[in-house]
């Protein structure tokens, strides 16, 4: 990632960083985070719209954040954008859904990464219908079957 110039990460919570009510990260994910400050600015932009959660979860780690992000709406992260100091070219947004995420990451000309959703726990979720049937209309969507 660091050979395409990117310099900031916006990065989705819930299903990417944690899951369920707690408003808890894993060890493996926080020391992930801890790690990848020293390369990048790192944003959190949830759609969740408890400010609460969010906020607990985003001091937890350190990190400015947006609750209530309305992705794949670009209103919100574009003023997400505006408070990072550097271009959407050189911004990766990684989320675990297709349709907010990864959409609103490629309507603003950002570099998108898609993820399996994690558990509380910070494990990947097996089975995660939501995902499944995203990708599955995202692949008739383009025909990529591949
Ligand atoms: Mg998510």
């Amino acid at each position: 990632m660091l050979s395409k110039d990117i310099k900031a990460l916006i990065l989705d919570v819930d299903g990417t960083l944690t899951s369920g009510n707690k408003p808890v990260v894993s060890n493996s994910i926080k020391n992930w985070i801890l790690n990848s400050k020293k390369h990048f600015y790192i944003y959190l932009c949830s759609n969740n719209p408890s400010k609460k959660r969010i906020k607990l979860i985003a001091e937890e780690l350190d990190l400015e954040f947006t609750y209530s992000g309305g992705k794949p709406s670009k209103r919100k992260l574009k003023k997400v954008l505006d408070r990072i100091p550097y271009s959407s070219k050189e911004i990766a947004i990684i989320g675990d859904r297709i349709f907010t995420d990864i959409l609103v990451g490629n309507r603003l000309g950002m570099y998108t990464i898609l993820v399996d959703s994690v558990d509380s726990y910070g494990k990947r979720v097996e089975r995660n219908n939501f995902q499944s049937i995203e990708r599955y209309i995202a692949k008739i969507i383009t025909g990529d079957f591949s």
